[in-house]
């Protein structure tokens, strides 16, 4: 049975007419770009607003421009140090680093997550923020973030590129800190058809601030720069694909859970993925572990199964960082489990015999070991 990590077919096929629709719109409206005054941009805006809990949501081109984006909005620039988790997608350090600032790793935790332990070590004069990422859409623990960033004057930027919708005690990520950035790479939870991103905070004058420098530094008047910005907007077909998709997230996440609980009773002999004590995770990847994971990596492509590793390196022990000189005793929990993480396939549309045939192969797998 060829199974692939993630279908984006599958998904397409069950809204098409609404998407084929909102695309046809856009183009008769000549409405490409995501200046201010471009209706499909702003509608989008409000509705994931609403959605994600915060006041303001401001439209960009990408999750990476977004991170990038908010720190300077919140004042991180050359000379200053950002902590960083040692585990997540390249984006959180590289926007880090592309504003002259120093991502600074901190180990992560049994949940993929920062370990809050390690975090005041890594404070110094320098450090001006902490991005927590809520990795494979697992929220990080930022009741303890909050406290350790409020006892040391550090601002908070959650990386909520892999958890759309997803809550820790009934209250959604990105609300707890100062700014909270999302992307919506296709693959994401909530995917464009193309690069897309944004920026989510209830503080006006972040949000401003937001909006000036994604547009040229012009905000309410054209021709009028209040500062040197950058060009990052959002398409207008982008948009509209994702305000069609938006009004199925509820419904996705909670198939996305189905699946997960799926995956979980089938698969009791092996290393499931935690959750969090009050914490929604939304599987925006399935990840397991295993001592023999290039094996069954193998293995499961041998049946068809498509899978994917997230992260196969940690991000200090990638060439980028390599001026650092990091050691594995320098973050020794994400070091060992990118030996051993996989992630299985993981998407609403995920049929329950395709489910059952995954976690067959693993078991029959782990049989002949
Ligand atoms: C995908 C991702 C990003 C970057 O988003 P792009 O839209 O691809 O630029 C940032 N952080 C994390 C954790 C991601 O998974």
């Amino acid at each position: 049975m060829k199974i692939p990590s993630v279908d984006l077919k599958a998904q397409y096929k069950t809204i098409k007419k609404e998407i084929d629709m909102s695309i046809k719109n856009v183009i008769a409206d000549c409405a490409y770009v995501g200046t201010s005054s471009n209706k499909y941009v702003q509608n989008f805006e409000n509705e994931f607003a609403k959605f994600a809990g915060v006041k303001y949501v401001i439209a960009c081109a990408n999750g990476t421009d977004a991170i990038e984006i908010a720190l300077r909005a919140l004042g991180v620039g050359a000379g200053d140090e950002v902590i960083v988790p040692a585990l997540t997608w390249i984006s959180t350090a590289e926007a880090v680093s592309s504003l002259g600032a120093k991502p600074v790793f901190v180990d992560i935790d049994e949940y993929y997550s920062i370990d809050v332990a390690k975090i005041e070590k890594a404070i110094t004069k320098k450090t001006k923020a902490i991005i927590p990422v809520h990795l494979y859409g697992a929220p990080a623990d930022m009741i303890s973030i909050l406290k350790i960033a409020k006892k040391h004057g550090l601002k908070v930027l959650e990386d909520c590129a892999q958890a759309h919708g997803a809550e820790l005690n009934g209250k959604k990520v990105g609300t707890f800190g100062d700014i909270a950035t999302f992307s919506f790479f296709p693959g994401k939870n909530l995917g464009a058809y193309g690069d897309a991103g944004g920026i989510a905070t209830s503080n006006k004058t972040l949000a401003d601030m937001c909006r000036k420098i994604s547009q040229h530094g012009q905000l309410d008047k054209k021709h009028f720069h209040y500062i040197e910005g950058r060009n990052s907007r959002m398409d207008g077909i982008q948009a509209a694909v994702l305000s069609v998709k938006l009004k199925y997230l509820n419904q996705w996440t909670k198939q996305r859970i189905k699946n997960a609980d799926k995956y979980c009773q089938l698969l009791n002999k092996i290393d499931l993925p935690k959750v969090r004590s009050g914490a929604k995770h939304v599987y925006h990847l399935f990840v397991i572990q295993t001592d023999h994971r290039d094996q069954l990596q193998q293995y499961l492509k041998e049946q068809g199964i498509e899978v994917g590793i997230h992260y196969p390196t940690a991000l200090p022990f990638l060439e980028a960082y390599k001026q650092y000189h990091y050691k594995p005793a320098d973050f020794p929990v994400a070091y060992e489990v990118t030996k051993k993480i996989l992630s299985l396939p993981m998407y609403a549309e995920l049929t329950d015999s395709q489910i059952k045939f995954v976690a067959k192969s693993v078991v029959s797998f782990l049989d002949l070991k």
